[in-house]
């Protein structure tokens, strides 16, 4: 077991500049491979800003594909806007990625592909496979063991929401003692 968390805040990460300062963690978990499967499941989760926070570009309505071309094609530049800044992210993270393979300061010529079914068949949990040419990134030594990341951006808007939700919650709770005459 191998867990790491790491803050750092950037306005800038690979080509996307951020509107302010973004807090970025990064924790790392290692497992024995999935009993039922015997293979290695190794997969990058990035959670960002959205398009609308970095970009100002405004998330689409929804629509069934194919329905409305136009609309589509929105969706289609704020999906790739998405990916855009995950990819931003990773290369932020290069280095802390590379370390959790067990490889330390090595200048190797990591890729990353984005999956829609990257931790589970059903699309839920889409991420990112890291790849050395065309094979996926395994653990230097050997051990086959999975290697899960979730990288976690916030902005300071992200960070203020959050805790104004938090706040909320605490004043609902203490109004309920005082309706209780506690
Ligand atoms: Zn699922």
């Amino acid at each position: 077991m191998n867990e790491s968390t790491t803050k750092q805040t950037v306005t800038q990460a690979g080509q996307v500049k951020f509107q302010g300062p973004v807090d970025v963690t990064c924790m790392v978990r290692s497992s024995y491979p999935d009993y039922a499967q015997r293979r290695e499941k190794s997969v990058i989760y990035v959670s960002s800003p959205s398009p609308d926070e970095v970009f100002g570009l405004p998330q689409p309505k929804p629509s069934c594909k194919g329905d409305e071309p136009d609309n589509d094609a929105l969706w289609r530049k704020y999906n790739k806007a998405e990916l855009s800044i995950q990819r931003g992210l990773l290369q932020l993270k290069r280095r802390e990625l590379l370390k959790a393979f067990g490889f330390e300061n090595e200048n190797l010529d990591v890729t990353f592909k984005w999956s829609r079914t990257a931790g589970c068949s059903c699309g839920c949990s889409p991420g990112w496979f890291a790849y050395l040419g065309q094979e996926r990134l395994k653990r230097k030594n050997g051990t086959g063991w999975n290697v899960k990341v979730w990288i976690t951006a916030k902005t300071e808007a992200m960070k203020a929401a959050e805790m104004a939700r938090r706040e909320a919650v605490a004043r609902a709770e203490a109004e309920k003692f005082v309706g209780a005459g506690i």
